[in-house]
This record gives structure tokens, C-alpha cells and sequence, in this order.
């Protein structure tokens, strides 16, 4: 039997593998970083033998609390990710799972790999309405890619939209499919009336190097890139640089920044409200957008989320707050779940690909429904 991790976004460090019922893992951490939780593995030489995994000090990892009944995905083929037994007992989280075939693959979400990333890029391009561009490249020397959506004109809305940010948020990812093959769907009168209002600029990954890398929260040297807004710098933090000063140049009315939170069971919107330049309008805005995305999705809810951040107290190097202040825009942070939504919960699959996807979709209703008003 064999556990390796060395491909697109694997993360493993193994203590012991030398049988089945006792096969002991650590979590590595993010380079340069004290942040772990993000593991992706491939286990072979195992097929209808009954395994139980432990995974080490996991107290110390970013969120203990993202631990608490959450279930492990696997999967044989790396397309269909199914739950498997999972329990946590404060500090080492056990898998129990007789794998049907020889070789499986375990992660804490399904993964999306920076070559899935490349790929659906690339698919992109052939749609007339899609503009692709190199906007940079990372510490690894991976590029910067942003899509340009629509044409920009006069009286135009502009429209950002990026995602993972934290590279161990996978589901950001999946989110970024169903919302851009809805929105480049030229059937949809949803996407054809946004398109003819707006332009979209859409960077569906802000951080290939985590993703390759297989970490959670942080790029090549360990920077957290949603604290780096207010003053990214080319040595540290290139892919906010390069981001918000594209920015700069196209102005911003409306800005969605696509993450999943360790945590809540909730899918929930994360505004500015501390900020000090917080206004009625932006408000006003923000319960528009979630009224409309409850309206859309079921699986969206307004109930649980943060706490709000006290008036004027928000982190403003965070994307959200940075955004909302600079160009008094709505600007928001989407979280997903890693674990299921309690309100709707999917035994098979828990929070998964197919409904991040249903979610990003359902995520143009909303978007449309504020345009006019952005
Ligand atoms: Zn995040």
C-alpha cells in the first residue's frame, strides 16, 4: 500500500502506511506559513481492505472548528466526490472507508486543479463574447489570466468577479463553471440582459500558486492575499498588484469575491458594514442582491453568516472592505460551505461541485436584479 501527493494541489505528510487499520497522516503546512487544512492524497494497494486514517494535531490547524461534523470527500475517478465516515475528536480526525477499488483519492473538498483551471480557460476562448488576458504572472511564474465579458461601453455597468483567493477553497471554482457557462450561454435571457448592461471581468483564479502548491490559504510566500488590498507589492503579493491595477483602469461598480468558509454550514454574504465610508446606498444594495439570491437559490440564506464587523472597525486589506471604500461600489464576500448546508443537506455528496455550480448560476439573477441600481 502507498499514499502519494505529488501532483496538482496534493497535500499529505505521511507518518505511518504500513497497514490498512492504522494509517497515520499530517496535514503540511502553507509555505512560509503557520496555516494548515487543505489535504488531498492518493491511497493505492488498499482495494475491499477496511482503512482508518488518522489525521494528527489537528487543534493547531487554521480552523479546529471546521472539523466538527464534517465528513471527507473520496473519490476513485477524480470527477465524482462522495462523503465518506469522518470523526474528529478535538484534535485527530479519523476516516473509516473500504475502498471498492485499488486506488482512491481523499481531499477535504473536491479539488480543482490549476490545469482544470488552464482547461476551462482555454475552452472559453472559442466564445465570441469572451476576451482572454495575461494580466501578470505569480512568484511561480504561473500567469494571471482575466476574462473580459461583453463590451465595455458607454453606460455600462462594470462588474468583477474572482475567486480563490484561498486556494483551498476549491468550491469557488466549481461556482466560477456554472456562472460563467450561464453567462456565456447565448440562450439565457438572464446573461443576454446582464451582457447588454454590463461588462463582466472575471479572474476565476486568484491564486495558482496555492492551488498547485496544495495550500489553503496563502500564495508562493506565504501571503494571505485577501489581507494584502490595501498595499500588495510585486515581491509579495504580484496577483492582487496586478488585479486591482486593472482595476484602477476600468473602474468597478459591483465586485464579488467567490471564497468557502471552513466553518458554517451556510452558504451567506459577507459585506462591508464596518466600514467607516459604510453608506445607506451600498445597504440598500447588498439586502437587493441577497433578497434576489434567496429568491434564486434555496440554497442561499441571509440568517447565518460573521458577525458584522463594529462601525468603522473593518480590516480594510481585506478584498471586500478594500473595494466597497475605493470605489464605493457594492462589493461583497460569497462563502460556501465545505461541510452541507443544515437547511438542505445531501447525504451522498454534501456541499459539492454540481451545487456550487447551481449556485454560481443562480448568482446572475442576482446580479442582474442590482445592475440598474449599481
Ligand atoms: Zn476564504
Amino acid at each position: 500500500m502507498k499514499i502519494s501527493s505529488q501532483f496538482d494541489g496534493g497535500s499529505i505528510e505521511v507518518v505511518s502506511c504500513e497497514s490498512p487499520d492504522n494509517i497515520q497522516v499530517k496535514i503540511p503546512k502553507d509555505n512560509q506559513s503557520e496555516f494548515y487544512q487543505w489535504f488531498y492524497f492518493r491511497l493505492s494497494g488498499v482495494e475491499e481492505q477496511a482503512c482508518t486514517i488518522k489525521f494528527l494535531d489537528l487543534e493547531k490547524s487554521a480552523y479546529p472548528a471546521g472539523w466538527k461534523d464534517y465528513r471527507a470527500v473520496a473519490s476513485y475517478d477524480r470527477e465524482h466526490w462522495f462523503r465518506v465516515p469522518t470523526e474528529f475528536d478535538g484534535d485527530t480526525l479519523t476516516i473509516t472507508h473500504t475502498p471498492g477499488l485499488n486506488s482512491v483519492y481523499y481531499a477535504y473538498f473536491a479539488p480543482y486543479s490549476t490545469e482544470r483551471v488552464s482547461d476551462f480557460i482555454a475552452s472559453l476562448q472559442h466564445s465570441p463574447l469572451v476576451d482572454t488576458q495575461v494580466l501578470g504572472e505569480t512568484l511561480d511564474g504561473q500567469d494571471m489570466d482575466l476574462l473580459t465579458i461583453g463590451e465595455p461601453g458607454e453606460g455600462k455597468k462594470v462588474c468583477w468577479v474572482i475567486g480563490r483567493q484561498h486556494p483551498g477553497e476549491t468550491m469557488a471554482s466549481w461556482w466560477m463553471e456554472g456562472f460563467l457557462e450561464r453567462l456565456l450561454d447565448d440562450s439565457d435571457p438572464i446573461s443576454r440582459e446582464a451582457l447588454a448592461k454590463a461588462v463582466f471581468y472575471v479572474v476565476p483564479n486568484m491564486n495558482p500558486d496555492g492551488s498547485r502548491r496544495g495550500h489553503l490559504r496563502t500564495n508562493a510566500c506565504g501571503a494571505n492575499l485577501n489581507r494584502e488590498w490595501q498595499t500588495p507589492s510585486m515581491e509579495r503579493s504580484p496577483e492582487v498588484f496586478v488585479v486591482r491595477e486593472k482595476m484602477q483602469q476600468t473602474g468597478v461598480d459591483f465586485c464579488l469575491d467567490v471564497h468557502g468558509d471552513e466553518a458554517l454550514p451556510y452558504n451567506f454574504i459577507a459585506g462591508a458594514e464596518g466600514n467607516p465610508s459604510w453608506s445607506e446606498r451600498q445597504a440598500d444594495l447588498q439586502k437587493q442582491f441577497t433578497d434576489a439570491l434567496k429568491i434564486a437559490s434555496p440554497d442561499f440564506q441571509t440568517e447565518y453568516g460573521y458577525p458584522l464587523d463594529a462601525p468603522g472597525e473593518a480590516n480594510m486589506t481585506v478584498c471586500t472592505n478594500y473595494m466597497a471604500d475605493a470605489f464605493d461600489c457594492l462589493a461583497m464576500t460569497l462563502e460556501m460551505p465545505f461541510k452541507d448546508t443544515v437547511d438542505s443537506p445531501d447525504e451522498e455528496e454534501g456541499w459539492s461541485p454540481d451545487r456550487c455550480r447551481r449556485l454560481g448560476e443562480a448568482n446572475l439573477n442576482a446580479i442582474l436584479s442590482v445592475i440598474p441600481n449599481l
